[in-house]
């Protein structure tokens, strides 16, 4: 059919059959838009989003995904990799070299606007590409970039620049690490169309590949977010994902801590010291997010009295499962890894056990700062 139109926000083709489907939008504005030829259009869902800030859910068909995914082997591309430097380990993409073929790929870290402002880009590079490695990942190229205050796009933008003179390229990422952002900002900074893809707190966002045409025969293409189980962020409504989500540069916060000490992140994470000499644990969290210091034998307690009123967020708990821990003993000064709230930094050989709701983006990395 030729009066197929395609929501310009998330690239869905819009449709009046099914409101709970990607590209909905109710019959008598679609038959506008037809009669109108109005191409300029957005589904309910992304017009919602841009202007009152609110979700919907849709169902989106994995299986298309995996196919798109599997077809980026076959052809000449260059991969684009988003990550979110704030929620790293989380949101590399392990599994890229499967679906990739022989396409080189980089890696761009995003949201570099929350490190602290002293940080070195070079240490981080460094930091990242070992990390990558250590999953069978390795970039052909790192760049930092934060795309929403429109940073450091300058060498990323030539590069693609180039090299989008023999080839397509793809964007690819978890939902939530910006991509969309960091689309909408390459595309700004390159020409005049303005805002074309939906962005949002919301992780899956991105329902369906967008092709950008480059003026030379090439495309830029956004592909889905992808989801995983590992990010808090798809359990969490709209207003307990904006505590969470740093807006400014992280200020890190320093408790001194002794065995038998317990820190709330919130509802949504905690640590027990368990074993170790007294000594100071540095907490990199949303500047608005809640930490509470109390002692672990009142901790269990503290808790269940608290969650979802002192403890929030989060605000609602129907939706959240238990926190459920695991304990580390690094034998370096390490970072743990509250996934989607932030890290702890903690010196080396102190014994310690942390929580997250059914241990969702729990883990550890060498120190990063
Ligand atoms: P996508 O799901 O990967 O397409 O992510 P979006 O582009 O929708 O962005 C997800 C969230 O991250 C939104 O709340 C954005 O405002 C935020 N975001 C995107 N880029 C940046 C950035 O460079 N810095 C910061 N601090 N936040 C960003």
């Amino acid at each position: 059919m030729d009066d197929k139109i395609i929501c310009i926000g998330c690239g869905s083709v819009l449709q009046s059959d099914e409101i709970n489907e990607a590209g909905y939008l109710p019959a008598k504005r679609l038959k506008d838009a037809i009669d109108t030829e109005d191409n300029d259009i957005y589904c309910q869902r992304c017009f919602r989003l841009r202007h009152y800030n609110e979700i919907m859910p849709v169902a989106i068909d994995n299986d298309d995904f995996l196919a798109l995914l599997n077809s980026l082997a076959e052809k000449k591309a260059l991969i684009v990799n988003v990550v979110d430097l704030f929620d790293f380990t989380n949101s590399l993409l392990s599994s890229l070299t499967r679906f990739i073929g022989n396409n080189d790929f980089i890696l761009v870290g995003n949201k570099f606007d929350l490190f602290p402002k002293n940080s070195r880009q070079s240490k981080i590079k460094d930091w990242m590409r070992q990390e990558a490695n250590r999953v069978g990942l390795f970039p052909k190229k790192i760049f930092l970039v934060s795309a929403k205050k429109q940073k450091n796009l300058a060498n990323l933008i030539s590069y693609l620049d180039k090299r989008s003179q023999e080839q397509d390229v793809y964007f690819v990422g978890m939902t939530n690490v910006g991509k969309s952002t960091l689309i909408n900002a390459i595309i700004n900074q390159m020409g005049d169309i303005k805002d074309l893809i939906t962005t949002s707190r919301f992780p899956g966002t991105t329902l369906d590949k967008i092709e950008i045409p480059l003026g030379n025969s090439h495309f830029l293409v956004d592909t889905p977010g992808i989801m995983s189980e590992n990010q808090l962020a798809t359990r969490l409504n709209a207003r307990d994902l904006a505590v969470i989500s740093p807006q400014k540069p992280m200020k890190p916060a320093t408790y001194q801590l002794r065995p038998g000490n317990t820190l709330f992140l919130a509802g949504l994470g905690r640590i027990d010291y368990l074993k170790g000499e007294p000594t100071s644990f540095t907490v990199y969290v949303a500047r608005d997010l809640y930490v509470h210091r109390t002692k672990t034998e009142n901790a269990d307690e503290f808790y269940l009295k608290h969650l979802g009123e002192l403890l929030a967020p989060p605000a609602n708990t129907t939706n959240l499962p238990a926190l459920k821990g695991q304990e580390f003993h690094p034998s370096v000064k390490s970072d743990l890894l509250f996934g989607g709230i932030g890290f702890i930094t903690v010196p080396a050989n102190c014994l310690v056990k942390i929580y997250t709701p059914n241990r969702i983006g729990l883990g550890i990395r060498r120190a990063l700062i």
